[in-house]
């Protein structure tokens, strides 16, 4: 090699080498950016597959009760429960309460 050079005019040897040299650091880069574009989508497709999942189940897992007052199914954590009695909102305990229409 430093002796191809040596019999080489310096640039124009140089600038053969530097071309061949930055034309593969060229394609290296463009290999590894594609790569790394490539595992990233994959990443992110694994990603938002796995996302759904869990959610469905935090859900399912919750309690769906049906109000007292008028028969909608809520997730317990939303609803107010009085005297044992379970129901969508606190207005409808409170007509409950009130025994105003019972
Ligand atoms: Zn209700």
């Amino acid at each position: 090699m430093g002796l191809m050079r040596d019999k080489l005019p310096a640039c124009k040897g140089l600038g053969a080498v530097m071309q061949k040299l930055f034309l593969f650091l060229l394609i290296l880069v463009a290999v590894w950016y594609v790569r790394r574009a490539l595992a990233a989508a994959q990443e992110s497709r694994e990603h938002r597959a796995e996302r759904p999942a869990p959610g469905v189940s935090e859900v399912k897992s919750e309690m769906m009760r049906e109000c007292s007052q008028c028969g909608v199914l809520v997730p317990e954590s939303e609803g107010v429960v009085v005297d044992e009695q379970f129901y969508c909102s606190q207005e409808h305990a409170h007509v409950r309460g009130r025994r105003s229409d019972a």
